[in-house]
């Protein structure tokens, strides 16, 4: 199991424009398109690890260069079941909670 990712402050999507086009993509918004996000994180020091959380956790949106769908597409080609939502429980309700404060600014900012 990966560890959340020591976000430092210096990963691509820090400070994204939260109005702009890749930010209802990293927020996991139904009909975004992805490929803004997906463009930062090509050039993000984070993306490894990032994608590697992504893959064993509960998470939404856009992370570590991957949708979604993407992710369940490599779950799917290596056998690897979908993580459970009771896998690093502290991890999802940070998580959770990340993407919920951008889902209200986005809200607020429409
Ligand atoms: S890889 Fe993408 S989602 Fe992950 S920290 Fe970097 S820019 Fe953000």
């Amino acid at each position: 199991m990966y560890d959340y990712p020591n976000f430092d402050g210096t990963q691509a999507c820090h400070g994204e424009d939260l109005t702009g086009p890749a930010a209802r993509a990293f927020a996991g918004a139904a009909g975004a398109d992805p490929a803004p996000a997906l463009l930062l994180c090509l050039d993000c020091a984070f993306l490894t690890e990032c994608g590697s959380y992504a893959l064993t956790h509960e998470v939404y949106g856009v992370w570590g260069g991957t949708t979604e769908d993407r992710r369940d597409e490599i779950r799917a080609a290596n056998g690897v079941p979908a993580p459970s939502s009771t896998a690093g429980d502290l991890d999802q309700l940070v998580t959770a909670l990340s993407h919920e404060t951008s889902y209200d600014r986005l809200d607020r900012a429409s």
